[in-house]
């Protein structure tokens, strides 16, 4: 781990090397972001946004919390998307869990953990919502493993219900949106290939603020009704 005064040093390292490959690369950093990718994913330090996708500055606009939650209170969150949406254009939102991930373990135990409590209960109403499936499965480490992908799912959700998303998605035909989980094992993403169309048929109706019938802001044309 670098000490305090090498940051400074490889910043200015970083700088001369973008700018040996690419002249322009200080003028291009200074110009409007135009990023195509909104990614919601978790604070851990291993769980690099741009890295991991191997994208340059100006190509995601990024929100980091602790178990990349989106909870429809969270003013940050919420403003987050808005701009990214309203103003960005993204043609992609993508909530990016990962294995491993120390705050669904925090939800998985039974403790007072203090100011963490109603944030990490959104995991815990995560796990109610899907208990049937989780506690059915033996394994605790497989059972791990699935929270973290249903966290995805349902945070992914959570952003569908979003008035700016909806209407921009009738309006435009994006974004779309996407569950992804990083492996830290394997360094590798995964797709969870999510079917919105399925798991909002029973309940779009009770969130459809888009004032109009059909939003399925999923990559799947909208479907009246
Ligand atoms: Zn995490």
């Amino acid at each position: 781990m670098p000490q305090y005064a090498e940051i400074f040093e490889r910043n200015r390292q970083w700088v001369a090397d973008r700018t040996a490959s690419n002249p322009d690369f200080p003028a291009s950093l200074a110009a409007d972001q135009q990023p195509d990718y909104l990614y919601i994913g978790c604070s851990d330090s291993r769980v690099t946004a741009e890295e991991l996708m191997g994208v340059d500055p100006g190509e995601v606009f990024v929100h980091r919390n602790i178990a990349n939650l989106v909870n429809n209170i969270d003013l940050n969150a919420m403003s987050v998307i808005e701009y990214a949406v309203r103003h960005l254009g993204v043609k992609h939102i993508v909530v990016c869990g990962h294995y491993g991930c120390g705050g669904v373990k925090a939800a998985m135990q039974p403790q007072d953990l203090g100011i963490l409590n109603p944030w990490l209960r959104n995991i815990r109403d995560v796990y109610r919502l899907h208990h049937t499936e989780l506690d059915a499965m033996a394994d605790p480490a497989l059972r791990y493993d699935r929270l973290v992908e249903l966290n995805v799912q349902e945070q992914c959700i959570n952003v569908v219900k979003t008035a700016v998303v909806q209407q921009a998605y009738l309006q435009g035909g994006f974004p779309t949106v996407h569950g992804w989980v990083f492996d830290l094992k394997t360094g590798l993403l995964k797709d969870l290939n999510l079917d919105f169309v399925h798991i909002l048929h029973d309940i779009q109706e009770i969130y459809n603020l888009g004032d109009q019938p059909g939003w399925h802001p999923t990559g799947a044309a909208p479907t009246a009704g």
